[in-house]
This record gives C-alpha cells, sequence and structure tokens, in this order.
C-alpha cells in the first residue's frame, strides 16, 4: 500500500501553494528539511508570498539544489480590479489553471470616517449547493480553492486595500463564491496559517467562516478555531420554505442545524450571526420572522438581515426599506440584535448572491435563478 508521502512525491514537481498542511509536513519530512528551514520555506510562501525556490531566504546551497528539483511556487495573478459608485471593490484573480476567483472589499464610513473595511473571499469555483438566488449556484461546481488560493485573495484584498484606501483590511470572510464548509480542510490550514501576526490577514477573532449550515463542519470549527466568529444561513425556519429556497437544506435539518449552534456557543463562548436574505412575497412577513425566533428560542445570536439583490430576470424581488425595518423591530423586542446588510457593489456584481465568473476567463452577465416565485402560494 503506498504511503500520502510516496503519492506527494509521485506528481513532482510539487506546488508548494496548492498542498495541505499535513501534505507540507510530510513533504519536507521527505526531503530530510529540519525544523528552521521548514520554518524558512514555509514563511516565504505564505507570508512573504515569493514566487519561485530562488527567492526564499537562508536556505543551504544543498536544500535549494533539493528544493528547486522537486519543487515550484505557481502564483495567481490580479485579473481584473472593478470600482463600484458605491465605494466597493471587486477583485478578480487569475489562477495558475485559468479558473478565476472573485472577492469583495466593502469599505463602510460613519460621519464621513472609515470606520471598517472587510474583504469577502470566495472557497470554491462555482458551487454545489444551488441555492435559489445565488448567481455563484449556477455555475455548477468546479473545484475547491486551495490554501494558498485563499492566502492569495486576502493578500491581494490587502494590498488594494492599501493602495487605494490607505488603510487595513479589518474584517475577513469566507463568504464569495462557493460553500466555505464544503471546503473545511482548507479553510482550517488558511485560518491556521493566519493566526501568525506576520501572515496576511486580520485576527481571528474578525474572522467570519459562513455555511448553509454544514452542522459536522460547524462542531469542527468550534473545536480546531474557537476564536473564529460563525455565520449561518437559515433565510428561514420553515423547512420546506427553506428547502426551496435554498434545495441542499433537504439534507441539512434545521434541528442538526440548531444543535450544532448550541455546541458551537457552548464551545466558544461567541454568539453566532443568523444570516436572513429578505425576499419579497418569499419571507418578508412579520409571521416569518417571528418563526425564526421561535426556531432560535433562547439561542443567543446576533441576526443579519440582508437586502436581496434586485436583478430584472430573476423573478424575486426586493422588499422595501420600510418593510425590512418593521422585520429588525420585531426582531429586536424579542430580543435579538439586529445588523442590516444594504446593496454594495450591484453595479459591478459584486453583490450578495451576484458572483459568478466562468472557467474561460470572460466574465459573464449575473441572471439569479430562483426556485421560489415572489407570487407562488407559500
Ligand atoms: S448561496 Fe452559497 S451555498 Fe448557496 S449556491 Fe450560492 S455560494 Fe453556494
Amino acid at each position: 500500500m503506498p504511503t500520502r508521502q510516496h503519492h506527494l512525491m509521485q506528481q513532482l514537481p510539487v506546488d508548494l501553494n496548492h498542498i495541505s498542511l499535513t501534505e507540507w509536513d510530510e513533504f519536507f519530512a521527505h526531503l530530510g528539511f529540519g525544523s528552521s528551514s521548514r520554518r524558512q520555506v514555509f514563511e516565504a510562501v505564505f507570508h512573504r508570498h515569493v514566487s519561485g525556490v530562488d527567492e526564499i531566504p537562508d536556505l543551504t546551497d544543498s536544500e535549494r539544489g533539493s528544493l528547486a528539483g522537486v519543487a515550484v511556487i505557481r502564483r495567481s495573478s490580479l485579473h481584473e480590479l472593478a470600482r463600484s459608485a458605491d465605494g466597493s471593490f471587486r477583485l478578480t484573480l487569475a489562477l495558475h489553471d485559468g479558473h478565476m476567483a472573485e472577492t469583495v472589499i466593502i469599505p463602510e464610513w460613519v460621519d464621513g470616517k472609515l470606520r471598517k473595511c472587510s474583504a469577502s473571499i470566495s472557497s470554491q469555483i462555482g458551487c454545489f449547493f444551488g441555492c435559489s438566488f445565488c448567481a455563484t449556484g449556477r455555475m455548477g461546481f468546479h473545484r475547491n480553492l486551495t490554501t494558498g488560493e485563499l492566502l492569495e485573495q486576502v493578500r491581494q484584498a490587502e494590498q488594494v486595500i492599501r493602495q487605494e484606501l490607505d488603510t487595513d483590511l479589518t474584517h475577513l470572510y469566507f463568504m464569495g463564491m462557493g460553500e466555505p464548509m464544503h471546503n473545511y480542510r482548507a479553510i482550517s490550514d488558511a485560518l491556521t496559517i493566519m493566526r501568525d501576526e506576520a501572515a496576511p490577514g486580520p485576527p481571528p477573532a474578525r474572522i467570519t467562516v459562513s455555511t448553509v449550515g454544514l452542522f459536522r463542519q460547524i462542531r469542527m470549527l468550534a473545536l480546531d478555531h474557537p476564536e473564529v466568529r460563525l455565520a449561518v444561513s437559515i433565510h428561514s425556519a420553515d423547512q420546506q420554505k427553506r428547502y426551496e429556497i435554498m434545495p441542499v437544506s433537504s439534507r441539512l435539518g434545521l434541528p442538526d442545524i440548531r444543535d450544532a449552534l448550541v455546541f458551537h456557543q457552548r464551545q466558544t463562548g461567541n454568539p453566532p450571526t443568523i444570516q436572513y436574505l429578505v425576499m419579497e412575497g418569499v419571507n418578508d412577513r412579520p409571521d416569518d420572522v417571528r418563526q425564526l425566533i421561535g426556531y432560535l428560542g433562547n439561542l443567543r445570536a446576533n441576526i443579519t438581515l440582508i437586502m436581496y439583490n434586485d436583478v430584472p430576470e430573476a423573478g424575486l424581488k426586493r422588499t422595501g426599506d420600510d418593510r425590512i425595518h418593521a422585520l429588525r423591530s420585531v426582531l429586536e423586542e424579542a430580543g435579538f440584535p439586529v445588523d442590516i446588510r444594504w446593496c454594495y457593489g450591484e453595479d459591478i456584481s459584486a453583490g450578495c448572491g451576484q458572483l459568478k465568473v466562468c472557467s474561460n476567463k470572460e466574465r459573464v452577465s449575473v441572471s439569479m435563478r430562483h426556485g421560489l416565485k415572489a407570487d407562488e402560494p407559500r
């Protein structure tokens, strides 16, 4: 039976930007590198973002020679930077295999001062889950992003934020294209690397991982990264309606998700964020959010009401501001802190649910699929 170590060495050259941390350890153990040389390579690849083995400092000639014969570092490059009239940005990274990954940057000003500057990074090319309101789901699933590609998005976002806004990335969200928890190993490795202050990214407590409710991974995140925040998209506390909005929810029962949320809260001490995309005539009645209140019960949670990004061909409609404020009042009266995520980046197709790129390097216009029409009986 071949070992994993042999398996990796059979696929030379090994791309140091595209292997897991487990493979990393196996690879350098096989090469016979000591801990300090391993650390040199690790810092060069993940902290200083070098593009070739010859750029790694402080290796002996023999180490550099043996590494150069078996390893490469394939990098992504910035393909496009789109600016929205509202101040947000959409970055498109060209990956080494021709796929594209999108990152959205949202600066938030209060009274003329930049209060927060967040980046939302993609975790997959396309998505397996096909949520009714989401353009990414229409692409189908192509592949997971690697840990290196996740960190490249963070690094590129930091550079753009510094160049364009002269400030730092304050908050990071695993919330772009793809379901982050479906790519848990790479996400977890990236979170491990970002614990180091020299690595890209904000401190762990300002990092949030979003999910449609993959409850096993919610428990894993609580154990592996208790300091990292969790956001779960519920969108409806009615199982049938949730299934129509998010077909994957047939395998992700609301009771199982709630059990995982309770576990996460006990383990980490942090309240999860419950994300609720508000769609007119679908889930925007006061009774709909009362059902959510009943579902959450005594769970401590922050709720984010997300404004739906209106796309004419989608057949779904944005709920008016007044109604969203009314829903907020119902939730607040029940004791839940509520944020409203207003629209950002619609003019550059960077809004929630709008990210969609083709593998042939052409961006396509966004149109959202929908499984539930606004005028269908509920
Ligand atoms: S909302 Fe998230 S999980 Fe659903 S299809 Fe879009 S990217 Fe996938």
